[in-house]
């Protein structure tokens, strides 16, 4: 069989079925094998309605006293009734279906499937999924593979469409190599793992099939971006030579010295500046731990060679910081910055410019990629907040090297590349780094410069915030000092009850006038242009405003020392990594720094928020984050472009170990590749998604 073959090779799916499919981004047999079950429902587990705890639950028994409610909202319609056994009863409530009603039959016996909790002061069992008794115990095995719906593409129709490609199964053929192999890839290990991940018998079959499909999507991984490393091996940058007496007469010009850290991060960039082939270099370090500096050092060095350097910012804002610091870092050198972002005015003489060589570091946005934007001599690209950026914009600052108008050449070849610095305040657990990020060397900053005071966080319950966090956001406001109030929503969702508890910047900041009289007040979210962001968070930095209300959006690297206190509501709802990203916002100036995890209601702190409350260590709460999320979550929290990771689990160590080991010792041998058709052109999407340049 050919994986690769179109839908319609499918014996029973006709012509309509393969548009349908293919209209949802299944283009081969491949595609749709690699759609994995999103769970299981184990018809044979389910509970005594006496035995039942909050969580997902299954329930067999029959149903009484449903009605319908309308509530006062307009077009709103609550489903609610009661689902007994011979154990007991429980509430059962669906929203805005009042269809619902009409498919239930008092006498008949079904299976519930759903989340149980407690919900507006008493337990529920929310919008469970329905299936007649007579439908599980009669025509299906107890064991059922449920699939994510497509559009109106549902799970039973993927598994009626499964049940057609089960013949195929046992033709697939292998795809990794056997070679230095570890004990679950073996001769037919794919075959089986696809065919136990689509038509399990019991729990174990796809615990085993997960084992080699996590495996497998390693390998892929780490492959990938081996090749990348090697490609990125054979193009040629411009080489820029270390001027010790230079570097040394601009650290003395600084009004510190350097961290430790900072240097030895320092040391392993200039180092890399001075080679041929060209720098690929992540440099990580937590919020304020000086990541500008070192790339400030970076710059100098090359701009000090001849060359031109550009460094790109995922908002202009911080593109305008950036420039604001190393113009006055760089200047006294004799370096000539220039900003270059949407709303710089005269964009047209300022491109001459670049185009002249007579601007040496570049600052700017998108706007620095556009392709009226052309350099003399780009040798270094810095790009601050990686994640924020496409692989495209990354391409892009390639070509720009082509399009140099001075081009030249090293060792008789053409210069090819740029020197690549990527800068990240997110920290990336090891295994991370071992697989996506496999082809890029890093470089680390783990250290405070000296003096800054920790920050000081503190788990609060909502209900006592009138008594421990008004007052004491009273005494920093008036002190003078500032206050970032976090809130997840912007408003209130129409259609989502159940987000209730939850504040929302619109609400809040008219709750916050009264609480706190006097006191300038804004607000700030992703919904508002650019333009207008932009315009809070200057007026925020220069004390126009003393508490600013925002969503999330002011997560990444803004500077703002006044702003002393930070207060997260509904904190039991953010990822740990996006809390402590949000906690960085404070503590960047000398004055001792507070965070205030407010938890929803009554509920306990959970152990994310208190292991934020114990450690100020970003790398550590990354490792403890992929341990309690799981990758899928915290590369979420990433936003690592299109890349997601089906089933591999960046928490096992092990199989990453055993997997970069077949991986590296396959891609030792060029020829590997040409032997292994299917696996060469698989690993393509992830070379695009892991490669920097
Ligand atoms: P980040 O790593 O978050 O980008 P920055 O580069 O913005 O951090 O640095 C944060 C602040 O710390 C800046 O005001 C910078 O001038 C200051 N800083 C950087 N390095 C040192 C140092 N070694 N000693 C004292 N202050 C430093
Ligand atoms: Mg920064």
């Amino acid at each position: 069989m050919i994986l690769s073959a179109g839908l319609e090779e499918i014996k029973g799916v006709g012509p309509k079925t393969a548009e349908a499919l293919q209209k949802r981004g299944f283009r081969t047999i491949k595609d749709l094998l690699y759609y994995f079950p999103r769970s299981y429902e184990d018809y044979q587990s389910q509970t005594n309605i006496a035995d039942i705890k909050p969580g997902r639950v299954i329930l067999r028994g029959k149903i009484r006293n449903l009605r319908n409610l309308h509530t006062r909202r307009r077009n709103f319609v609550i489903t609610q009734g009661e689902i007994y056994d011979q154990t007991g009863a429980v509430r059962v409530v669906w929203y805005n279906q009042p269809y619902r009603i009409k498919n239930f039959d008092e006498s008949t016996t079904y299976y519930f499937t759903g989340q149980y909790d407690f919900k507006y002061n008493r337990y529920q069992i929310t919008a469970p999924s329905v299936v007649t008794a007579d439908e599980i115990e009669q025509k299906i095995e107890g064991f059922q593979p449920i699939y994510v719906a497509k559009g109106s593409l549902n799970s039973a129709w993927f598994k009626k469409l499964f049940e057609k490609l089960q013949p195929l199964l046992p033709q697939i053929p292998d795809l990794l190599p056997l070679e230095h192999a570890p004990s679950y890839l073996f001769q037919g290990a794919r075959r089986q793992a696809l065919t136990k991940i689509h038509f399990p018998k019991q729990p174990e079959d796809v615990e085993q099939a997960k084992q080699y499909l996590g495996y497998e999507e390693l390998f892929e991984l780490i492959l990938a971006s081996q090749l990348n490393r090697q490609e990125n091996q054979k193009l040629k940058a411009e080489p820029l030579a270390f001027d010790l007496n230079l570097t040394k007469q601009f650290l003395s010009s600084l009004p510190f010295t350097l961290t430790d850290a900072q240097k030895s991060a320092a040391w392993e960039i200039l180092q890399d500046l001075t080679k041929t082939t060209p720098m690929n270099r992540l440099l990580q370090g937590d919020v304020g731990s000086g990541k500008t500096i070192v790339a400030a050092l970076a710059a100098f060095q090359a701009i000090k060679q001849g060359a031109q350097v550009a460094i790109l910012a995922p908002t202009a804002i911080l593109a305008s910081q950036h420039a604001e610091n190393l113009e006055r870092l760089l200047t006294p050198f004799g370096i000539r910055t220039a900003l270059l972002i949407g709303a710089t005015k005269q964009k047209d003489p300022l491109k001459q410019q670049i185009k002249d060589g007579e601007i040496d570091l570049i600052v700017g946005t998108h706007a620095i990629l556009t392709d009226d934007t052309q350099f003399s001599r780009l040798a270094l690209c810095i790009i601050d907040e990686q994640h924020r950026f496409g692989v495209a914009q990354r391409q892009k600052l390639l070509e720009k090297v082509a399009l140099n108008s001075h081009p030249s050449t090293v060792d008789g070849q053409r210069i090819t590349a740029p020197h690549f610095l990527a800068m990240t305040a997110t920290p990336i657990p090891r295994s991370l780094q071992l697989t996506i990020f496999g082809d890029l060397d890093v470089s680390l900053i783990q250290q405070m410069p000296k003096g800054r005071q920790p920050i000081i966080t503190k788990i609060i319950s909502e209900t006592n915030t009138r008594e421990l966090l008004y007052p004491e956001i009273k005494k920093h406001l008036e002190a003078g000092e500032q206050v970032y109030w976090i809130c997840r929503l912007i408003e209130q969702d129409e259609d989502e009850p159940l987000e209730k508890d939850q504040h929302t910047v619109k609400e809040e900041i008219k709750r916050l006038a009264k609480i706190f009289p006097g006191y300038k007040l804004a607000i700030l979210h992703g919904k508002m242009k650019p333009q207008e962001k932009d315009q809070v968070m200057n007026d925020f930095k220069e004390h126009r405003i003393d508490i600013l209300v925002s969503t999330t959006v002011v997560e990444v690297g803004v500077d703002v020392p006044n702003a002393t206190q930070i207060v997260i509501m509904n904190a039991d709802r953010f990822g740990l990594a996006q809390a402590h990203q949000l906690r960085g916002r404070v503590g960047r100036g000398q004055k001792a720094s507070q965070c205030f995890l407010i938890t929803t209601g009554d509920n306990p702190p959970t152990t994310r928020l208190r292991e934020l409350e114990k450690s100020n260590n970003g790398f550590y709460l990354a490792e403890v984050d992929l341990k309690l999320r799981g990758p899928g979550e915290v590369y979420g929290a990433m936003q690592h472009g299109e890349l997601d990771l089906r089933i591999a689990s960046l928490a096992d160590t092990e199989m990453i170990k055993a997997a970069r080991a077949q991986a590296l010792n396959f891609a030792s041998d060029p020829q590997n590749m040409l032997k292994y058709k299917e696996l060469s052109q698989s690993i393509q999407k992830y070379q695009q998604l892991t490669t920097l340049n």
